[in-house]
């Protein structure tokens, strides 16, 4: 009998949705569902696989029988009993990881692999304890998370999987952190959705395969409800002060509710889950409050405006102005963007794209496929391109690019910039960065190039002298009117939990310990010597940069349930960093920094502090950060 929960489709549906399928995932995903692996070496694998339904390098009779071994395998278990074999042999992962990837994989990353897609179950990191604490033990433990983003939304459904006590401190009245902050006009994730989503909540709805803000803020508040997360949030509240009492192991946690009333708040431990791109910046730039028109920063997008036939200044051009300046430039009479320096960007043809339905419904229907497609979109968008990323000390062009890798980068964005731009010599020369790609946070051109050509908009590049009244004066003398003033100058991104004061051990000032906020510091990007039981999301050195950062805040917080588990189920009062396990790490990372195209000397970003030193970005694979986190090591740690 056809089951029609199972694959929904009858027999010509079902090949007309299969030539929509992405065929690198779809092969591994058959291996899977047949346990037929022979299929492994009867088609070469593609060497080119993509986002999106890939013809790729397959030729049209492999492409053709893929499909049709697809068709009868789908077939047999939509009419069979329904029963799904256990997952391969690990051997047989790698072959099948290979095989999607287009070229070889080290054996580690199968446990990753079975991981970050789910290839064997729907949530492997799952919380769950060894030996479970009694529940007056439990009842009377309290985390405090603060923010509710991703990280803070991830730390909720773990800590609510274990039991534990938690209350989730929300400055704004809903959750989704940057993606509820920011509201421009074409905003869109510009990292893979099926990768830029939970591990544990894969979707098959994605509209785009780059989703508008909308869609990505209510996903992440849809996943909240499903897991029971909302019931936790205290909204409209900021955490101004925290304060650690030694002889009680507590954190005292000052918090400012709606009313403007202020409250302390008791807490074993503290996950903070307040983001790195959420304090806006606002450029020094004298005379900026004498403007007389409406002005804002992009992170508070003023959408009462009407733009039409208006003068419009944007000061900024990295990922925000670049996905909102192509839309208002369809609307005002004359734009002027203040560029201080070019940044990179790049094409991707899917990067507007829809996906069509019938590639949801493979994604939604067939078995282990979406698994096999994120595992992808995984590889493909991070640690494939690592080497992109790093500096060859041999390298002889240094002053245009950091390897070979990165120079055929360059040389690739640079054509397309010099077409975008109809050959027209002064704006290739304004808008090549003369620093390596990568150097700063890689963009998608979201019409970037096509924007600057028009008549009516002009790039300016010679600096900003001051902000007058009627608009902006430059530093070549010319007073530039405008009636509407945008601030697309980004984020306080190294000052991490700025402006919130923590106070640890015997007094100590985290702000001190990282030197005024300019030199942050924390073991793996999340615990600190002198402050027990404080535990960071998304801290110094862990923004990915390449890959997601749904994937960071995901193996940070398994990190941090091991430690919760290790102290409750031992009595533990509080953990905290040895200062030599931190200095140690950071050697490392410093000297890997060293090696990674952050580092250029033409390269200056929010990337590094005043110093120099990289401050936010991880200068390794996304493999490594999963393997040094998996679990906790209390030997690292002080243990009362
Ligand atoms: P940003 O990348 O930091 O860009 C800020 C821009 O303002 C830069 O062009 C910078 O110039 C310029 N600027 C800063 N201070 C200035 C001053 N005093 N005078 C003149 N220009 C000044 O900020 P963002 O565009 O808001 O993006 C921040 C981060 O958020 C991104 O890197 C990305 O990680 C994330 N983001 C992601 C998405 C997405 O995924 N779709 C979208 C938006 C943002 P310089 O380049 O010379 O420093």
């Amino acid at each position: 009998m056809p089951n029609s929960d199972r694959i929904p489709a009858a027999d010509a549906a079902l090949k007309n949705f299969l030539t929509h399928a992405n065929l690198p995932a779809l092969l591994p995903a058959i291996v899977q569902l047949t346990g037929d692996a022979s299929l492994l070496t009867r088609f070469a694998p593609p060497t080119t696989p993509m986002m999106g339904a890939v013809e790729g390098d397959l030729s049209p009779v492999d492409q053709a029988a893929i499909r049709e071994i697809a068709f009868d395998a789908l077939v047999a278990y939509r009419d069979g009993d329904g029963t799904l074999p256990s997952l391969p042999s690990d051997e047989t992962l790698v072959e099948m990881m290979n095989w999607c990837a287009g070229e070889p994989l080290p054996p580690e990353y199968v446990p990753l692999a079975i991981e970050e897609a789910a290839l064997a179950e729907a949530d492997p990191r799952h919380f769950e304890w060894n030996a479970p604490p009694d529940a007056k033990t439990l009842e009377d433990y309290h985390v405090i998370v603060i923010g509710g983003g991703f990280g803070g939304i991830c730390a909720g459904i773990r800590l609510g999987q274990a039991g534990i006590a938690h209350t989730i401190v929300e400055k704004n009245p809903e959750l989704g952190g940057t993606w509820h902050e920011n509201s421009y006009p074409d905003l869109r994730v510009d990292v893979p959705n099926h990768f830029y989503s939970f591990s544990f909540e894969h979707n098959p709805h994605w509209s785009n395969y780059f989703s508008m803000r909308d869609e990505i803020k209510g996903y992440a508040n849809d996943v909240a409800k499903k897991h029971g997360v909302d019931g936790h949030v205290r909204f409209g509240t900021e955490v101004l002060r925290a304060v650690y009492d030694d002889a009680s192991a507590i954190w005292k946690v000052r918090v400012r509710g709606a009313d403007g009333q202020e409250e302390v708040l008791d807490a074993n431990a503290v996950i903070s889950a307040v983001g790195m791109l959420n304090r806006p910046q606002t450029p020094d730039i004298e005379g900026l409050d004498s403007f007389a028109g409406p002005s804002f920063h992009s992170s508070s997008w003023d959408h009462d405006l009407d733009f039409k036939g208006k003068r419009v200044a944007v000061i900024g051009t990295g990922a925000s102005a670049m996905q909102f300046v192509p839309r208002i430039a369809e609307q005002v009479s004359e734009l002027t963007i203040f560029q201080r320096s070019a940044h990179w960007a790049s094409f991707n043809e899917k990067y507007r794209a829809e996906i069509e339905d019938e590639f949801k419904w493979c994604l939604a229907h067939i078995p282990f496929y979406h698994s096999w497609y994120r595992f992808l979109l995984f590889w493909a968008g991070s640690d494939r391109a690592f080497p992109v990323f790093q500096i060859d000390p041999a390298w002889e062009h240094p002053e245009r690019s950091t390897s070979e890798a990165n120079d055929l980068f360059r040389m690739g964005a640079s054509m397309y910039i010099e077409d975008q731009l109809g050959g027209d010599p002064e704006l290739i020369k304004k808008c090549l960065p003369d620093y390596p790609p990568l150097g700063k946070r890689p963009l998608m051109d979201n019409g970037w190039y096509s924007t600057l050509v028009q008549d009516h908009v002009e790039l300016h590049n010679d600096g900003i002298e001051k902000i007058v009244p009627e608009g902006v004066v430059t530093k070549d003398g010319r007073t530039i009117e405008v009636d509407i003033l945008i601030l697309a100058t980004g984020f306080h991104a190294g000052k991490f939990l700025w402006p919130m004061e923590i106070e640890g051990r015997d007094g100590a000032i985290l702000n001190e310990r990282w030197e005024g906020g300019e030199n942050p510091k924390a073991y793996l990007g999340i615990t600190m010597p002198e402050f027990p039981n404080l535990f960071c999301l998304y801290g110094p050195n862990t923004n990915p940069v390449l890959g997601s950062v749904i994937y960071m805040l995901e193996c940070q917080t398994t990190y941090i349930m091991s430690c919760l588990r290790e102290m409750l189920e031992n009595g533990h009062r509080s953990i905290e960093c040895r200062a030599e396990v931190q200095d140690e790490y950071y050697e490392r990372l410093d000297t890997a920094m060293d090696g990674m195209v952050w580092r250029h000397p033409k390269v200056s970003s929010y990337y590094n502090n005043k110093h120099g030193r990289v401050i936010t970005n991880i200068p390794w694979t996304m493999y490594a950060y999963w393997d040094m986190t998996k679990a906790v090591d209390l030997k690292d740690y002080k243990v009362v």
